[in-house]
């Protein structure tokens, strides 16, 4: 059976100093500190310690082996999106990432598949970029749960949504820059609360924005099961029918409209939570990811869904027939 993983990231063995060379901001190298691993360091501060799977592509392949899984969807790590930085800068960045990827989609064509970034502040840069994406070969982009706190609905994404939808790329929509992390640096929170939380953000407000119907064809999919959102959705359809004046001030169509409108992924840890889910949303909407290869992730790449109950059907919508969907790809393309 086929199995597309869209929720993966990777970054360059070796990145410039953009700190350095700019002058300025926590741009992200790495320092190799021993074989095998290195330190992110995000401006002058230790960020996080990952190992080669992150950077080596026939490790990569080679552990995903291990659970049957023939295709990765790459994207860079959030903390790279650096929508902080003036917008050349952030470009220059982007594209430096984009590059890579394309690179190593061309090389490995059966086994990856990618999805690139952008300077999502400045829509001119973004709309030249997404162009430029397009021509590299990559599927789509991914983009965070908000830009600068600015959040998904704002006008100053329009064009970068009608570029996607004209280019017939994908959108992944990433929780990062977690709201209210600095209340709550203890126990993971930003991670395990925050993550979720701005998952939801996002998808109410291009829900609430009216951004489905304005971009028909856009294709959407959002980390981490859509995070809080359908554990809360009871809540949020309630509040769009009681308080009309607060919540559908730009759009008057109810929140259950838009279910089968937009793709998550499966990440859940938990068949329970993936079957509520699979009770609002149609299977063919619910995609393979696993957040490889990071330890918050699934790094047994759906084995909890290809072991449970679960019908064939479902299980070969989620492996491989809703991000074929989502991506606009036929199943013989990776033959
Ligand atoms: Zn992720």
């Amino acid at each position: 059976m086929l199995k597309i993983d869209m929720h993966t990231h990777i970054i360059p063995k070796q990145i410039p100093n953009f700190r350095d060379k700019f002058g300025y901001g926590d741009f992200v190298y790495l320092d190799h500190h021993k074989p095998g691993q290195a330190r992110m360091i995000k401006g002058q501060q230790f960020f996080r310690e990952i190992g080669q799977n992150c950077w080596d592509p026939q490790i990569r392949i080679d552990e995903y082996a291990k659970y049957h899984t023939q295709v990765q969807v790459v994207s860079t790590i959030p903390v790279m999106f650096s929508y902080w930085a003036q917008p050349a800068h952030c470009l220059e960045v982007s594209r430096f990432l984009n590059d890579h990827i394309a690179n190593l989609v061309a090389s490995y064509p059966k086994n990856y598949l990618g999805l690139g970034t952008l300077p999502m502040h400045d829509s001119l840069l973004a709309v030249k970029e997404l162009e430029r994406i397009k021509h590299l070969g990559l599927s789509g982009i991914q983009i965070g749960s908000n830009v600068n706190n600015q959040n998904l609905h704002e006008t100053s994404f329009w064009p970068i949504w009608e570029a996607c939808e004209s280019l017939g790329l994908a959108v992944m929509v990433h929780p990062w820059e977690m709201m209210g992390q600095e209340h709550m640096p203890k126990y993971w929170l930003p991670w395990l609360v925050g993550m979720p939380a701005e998952t939801s953000r996002a998808i109410c407000s291009m829900i609430f924005g009216g951004v489905f119907d304005r971009y028909p064809k856009l294709r959407v999919n959002f980390s981490h099961a859509g995070g809080s959102f359908f554990g809360t959705l009871g809540r949020i359809h309630h509040g769009h029918h009681c308080r009309p004046d607060l919540v559908a001030v730009d759009n008057p169509t109810a929140p259950l409209e838009y279910l089968n409108r937009f793709w998550i992924d499966c990440i859940t840890h938990d068949l329970n939570a993936l079957k509520y889910i699979l009770g609002m949303l149609a299977s063919d909407k619910v995609c393979l990811g696993s957040d490889y290869p990071f330890p918050l992730g699934d790094l047994e790449i759906g084995d909890f869904v290809a072991k449970s109950d679960l019908d064939d059907k479902t299980k070969q919508d989620i492996f491989s027939r809703a991000a074929l969907a989502w991506l606009h790809l036929e199943a013989n393309y990776f033959e």
